[in-house]
């Protein structure tokens, strides 16, 4: 079977710009902290698309490659940038998840999001298919993030099949990581 990841056809990114500026980049011919906006980017676009480095020609966000989430989920819509990662064993080491592969929902925009059914329903999802979801959010200069794997959070939940107390375990991690900035 093959695994490889395929973009959702007829998907765009258009006017979004959100992975030019959300993440870091540390790539030979470009290295920028998180939260900054890359210096070639117009605001509107990549004023050097054609040469543009390696890094950036190889990501997409999960929102090209995820079937399931609709338009709103945009990441300059919905002010939630999904990407992936393997977790290492410090920050998620003591939940068990060491060395898996996730998906990193960072909330850049409104924390609202967090809290909302969508959002309950794709974390349900994904952890019900065995796959790691880590909640990131970023804050302050360089945006730097809270973080935590949110399956020990929402495991029982999921497996009880109820909306109402995934999201009630997202809280709960929520609040666990975040005390309103850089503490
Ligand atoms: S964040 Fe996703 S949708 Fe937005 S420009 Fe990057 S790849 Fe495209
Ligand atoms: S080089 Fe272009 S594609 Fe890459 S981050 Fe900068 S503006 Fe975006």
């Amino acid at each position: 079977m093959d695994e490889t990841p395929h973009l959702v056809a007829s998907r765009v990114c258009g006017d979004c710009i959100v992975c030019c500026k959300v993440p870091s980049i540390d790539d030979p011919l470009l290295t920028k902290p998180a939260g900054e906006l890359c210096r070639n980017c117009s605001g509107a676009g990549c004023t050097i698309y054609t040469a543009r480095p390696q890094t950036c020609r190889d990501f997409h966000c999960q929102w090209r490659y995820l079937d399931l989430l609709d338009e709103n989920w945009r990441p300059d819509r919905s002010g939630v940038l999904i990407s992936t990662k393997t977790l290492d064993d410090g920050q998620h080491g003591e939940n068990g998840v060491h060395g898996k592969a996730a998906m990193v929902m960072v909330v850049f925009g409104d924390h609202a999001v967090v809290f909302d059914d969508g959002f309950a329903r794709l974390v349900a999802i994904s952890i019900d298919r065995g796959v790691e979801v880590v909640l990131s959010l970023p804050y302050g200069a360089g945006l730097r993030a809270h973080e935590t794997a949110l399956r020990p959070f929402v495991a029982e939940a999921v497996a009880s099949g109820s909306l109402a107390e995934v999201k009630a375990g997202i809280r709960a991690a929520y609040d666990s990581i975040w005390t309103g900035g850089a503490t």
